[in-house]
């Protein structure tokens, strides 16, 4: 892991919410292609740190780099342009859309207004589609979702709905990934599938990856490093079973 080129950074990043300070003076770094855990009990600033990197409630303290750059203070769109993509921990998608229209959803970041497509339409429309219907094909592909494209999201089972997730986010070809529990509320094999998923889509596609996770079996099978915060501050770093292991984190997770 130290040989690893950082790839995003946070440097003593705090925010608060009326008073309540959820993230506290946290520093982080993940490296090139690594998958990254975040753990800690509910409420301990798991999500706000997810939110401060994806820009949806910015840090109020501290910055965050992405590639060398800085994108603490950019919009969130700006930062899923710079190639980070998000999933969420409630499932996200648009209801009373097929799988396919919702996983097309994830090329909306390459959809903007271009000069020249005002000139040559015809011939960059097409060129446009071209791209988007390639990448979703492979994407669906490698998720293994041809069986269900056709179907309304709401129809098909909760695993298969973080899978569309996923697939979305995947659509948007970033470079990283951050996946705010991608098991929550899923079956034993449920859960099973979707390790698989990940570890292909971040072989396949060279992706780094942060991931909220609370099943420790999943941490431990997946991560290759973790992060586990308390109340808002950084309690415990390192290698996942080390980290993990930590009488205090040990000590965090009973307290509560
Ligand atoms: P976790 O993801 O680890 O369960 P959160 O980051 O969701 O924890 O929450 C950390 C703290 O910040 C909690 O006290 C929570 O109530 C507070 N918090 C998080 N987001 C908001 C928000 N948008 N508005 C108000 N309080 C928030």
């Amino acid at each position: 892991a130290a040989a690893r080129e950082p790839v995003l950074v946070c440097e003593n990043v705090s925010r608060w919410f009326q008073g309540v300070h959820a993230l506290k003076h946290v520093s982080v770094s993940i490296g090139k292609g690594e998958i990254f855990g975040l753990v800690g009990p509910n409420g301990s600033g798991k999500t706000t740190l997810v939110n401060a990197i994806t820009g949806f409630y910015p840090p109020q303290e501290g910055r965050i780099l992405f590639e060398g750059r800085q994108i603490s203070g950019l919009k969130p769109y700006r930062i899923a342009e710079s190639g980070i993509a998000r999933t969420f921990q409630n499932v996200a998608l648009f209801r009373g859309m097929s799988v396919l229209d919702n996983i097309l959803m994830g090329r909306h970041i390459f959809m903007r207004p271009n000069p020249l497509a005002s000139l040559f339409y015809w011939w960059w429309a097409q060129r446009e589609e071209i791209a988007h219907r390639r990448k979703v094909e492979e994407v669906i592909d490698l998720l293994q979702l041809e069986s269900v494209r056709d179907e309304h999201v709401d129809v098909i089972p909760l695993g298969l709905q973080k899978r569309v997730e996923l697939a979305r986010a995947l659509c948007a070809e970033p470079r990283m990934l951050v996946l705010d529990e991608p098991m929550a509320g899923m079956n034993q094999e449920e859960k099973e599938y979707m390790v698989r998923f990940i570890l292909d889509a971040q072989e396949a596609l060279g992706l780094t990856v942060l991931i909220i996770e609370h099943h420790m079996d999943v941490v431990t099978a997946i991560c290759e490093r973790v992060l586990v915060l308390n109340n808002g501050s950084r309690i415990a770093e390192g290698p996942a079973r080390e980290a993990i292991s930590d009488p205090q984190v040990v000590e965090a997770y009973i307290g509560k």
